[in-house]
């Protein structure tokens, strides 16, 4: 068989193995295509079952999350941890709570996580979980009522040699505290290595919190640098407005560029002249509010309902807010209105199509497990100072994450350059996180 033939015949037992999964069969497709190039060089990495492996997760766990809502009813949530392979460390990747939560997205975002956690050179295996639970218009008690009741159960699958998770999407410092004191109560230990984004009081690390949305606009930075561009003075929109939207903002504008416009799932904000990111900060993460709120109290900003953010005119696009949040019809606006660089803060937001029309227009592009590492890396950096019992300063902190990315952003260009598809960051994060996963595997065994 040659080459593209055994990667169709991979892809044909994926789709008949996990069927109505297709974000689960579009993350490995993408992969897969990359991996063209290295069993073409490499042929020793279609032996032993490696492939077929890797796209088996070791253990899925799918529980029952029963809670007490705030009238006495009692609601029925389900979750999943997927611990998809720990051949590098401790399974590692967050947990989401969404409605839109099922088993393949949850087995998507783990795969993905294997070569991210791979790219980062930290010791990190690939997991992830969630639920369909939504925190959105829940009392704070009855996301404490739900936090306990899934960490009753997910409490017997982690710990700080096994498993740990962190936040996603709905889940952040809140959510955090309320699983962690639910597992400390039910083991009787102050394992604090055993979930990161903790409260800096309890075990958590500086720069965690901004690390994604950070590490994110380091990654394009460099890569602008390399494009002979800068993001000083540069245009930028960022989708989203949680977690890693608020910090690639706040990055963004502290490196010199104007960040024109930002959203939610229920439209965008239009920021001409930049974004406050103290109101954004305080209508987003104190208040819990929409980012209309922002638009009715910052100067300057227009709230454009269900618009799609992507018609702003802009250098730079990065997209933080869900998967498959950019199609190619958008990407297609993005090439016509200038952008010329786009890295996915969020994980593959970006469809198939999108990423074709970004190669067609030559338009620069940073996958997630690329541009987005920055968190899990900082994640791995708290399970550092955990286990020395140390905290890093924030400058230092900062510092590494900085390196990191700089070295994610080389592994990348220069793999990409090896296997003759230079600027192909796809190509060279799929690749790079691949080899140190598929080479430890072969190592350790048939298991
Ligand atoms: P948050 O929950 O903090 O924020 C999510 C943001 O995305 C919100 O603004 C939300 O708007 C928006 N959003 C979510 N779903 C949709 C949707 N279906 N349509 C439109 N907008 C939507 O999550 P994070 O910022 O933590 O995560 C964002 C992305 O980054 C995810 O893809 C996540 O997997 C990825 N990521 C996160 C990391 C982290 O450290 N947190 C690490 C690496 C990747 P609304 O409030 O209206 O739902």
């Amino acid at each position: 068989m040659n080459v593209d033939q055994t990667v169709k015949s991979y892809y044909e037992q994926i789709l008949q193995r996990n069927a109505g999964e297709p974000e689960f069969h579009q993350a490995v497709a993408e992969v897969l295509e990359s991996l063209k190039h290295v069993l073409q060089k490499n042929d020793h990495y279609s032996k032993d079952g490696l492939i077929e492996r890797m796209c088996e997760p070791e253990r899925q766990i799918i529980f029952r999350v029963p809670w007490v809502d705030d009238k006495g009813q009692v609601q029925v949530n389900r979750g999943f941890r997927v611990q998809f392979n720990s051949v590098l460390g401790p399974y590692k990747g967050g947990l989401r709570f969404h409605p839109s939560v099922n088993l393949g997205i949850i087995k998507f975002l783990g795969f993905e996580q294997i070569f991210k956690n791979s790219l980062t050179g930290l010791p990190i295996g690939g997991g992830k979980g969630g639920s369909d639970f939504d925190p959105k218009g829940k009392s704070d008690h009855e996301v404490m009522r739900f936090c306990q009741s899934f960490m009753t159960e997910l409490n017997r699958h982690i710990g700080d040699k096994v498993d740990v998770p962190a936040g996603d999407i709905g889940v952040g410092g809140r959510e955090i505290g309320y699983l962690f004191g639910q597992y400390r109560r039910m083991n009787n230990r102050h394992e604090s290595g055993v979930l990161t984004g903790k409260g800096l009081q309890w075990g958590g690390s500086l720069v965690r919190t901004e690390a994604t949305g950070f590490g994110t606009v380091y990654f394009t930075q460099e890569m602008m640098n390399a494009g002979g561009e800068r993001l000083d003075g540069a245009r930028v929109i960022v989708s989203g407005s949680g977690n890693v939207a608020i910090y690639a903002i706040q990055k963004a504008q502290e490196l010199g560029a104007t960040v024109v416009g930002f959203s939610d799932s229920s439209g965008y904000v239009s920021t001409p002249d930049g974004v406050d990111v103290e109101l954004l900060r305080d209508v987003k993460e104190n208040r819990r509010e929409r980012v209309a709120t922002y638009a009715k109290e910052a100067n300057d900003a227009e709230f454009h309902e269900n618009g799609n953010i992507w018609e702003i005119e802009a250098d730079v696009a990065l997209p933080c807010a869900t998967q498959n949040e950019l199609d190619g019809e958008s990407a297609k606006l993005l090439a016509d209105n200038g952008v010329k660089f786009v890295a996915e803060g969020a994980n593959m937001p970006c469809t198939p199509e999108a990423v074709e029309v970004f190669r067609k227009r030559k338009i620069h592009f940073a996958p997630g497990k690329a541009a987005n590492a920055g968190g899990v890396a900082t994640s791995a950096l708290e399970m550092q100072q955990n286990a020395s019992r140390d905290s890093w300063t924030f400058e230092y902190t900062d510092k590494r994450l900085k390196g990191i990315m700089r070295n994610i952003y080389r592994a990348c260009a220069d793999t990409a350059a090896e296997y003759d598809v230079e600027g192909d960051y796809v190509a060279g994060a799929n690749i790079a996180g691949f080899r140190k996963v598929a080479d430890a595997m072969l190592a350790q065994g048939v298991i």
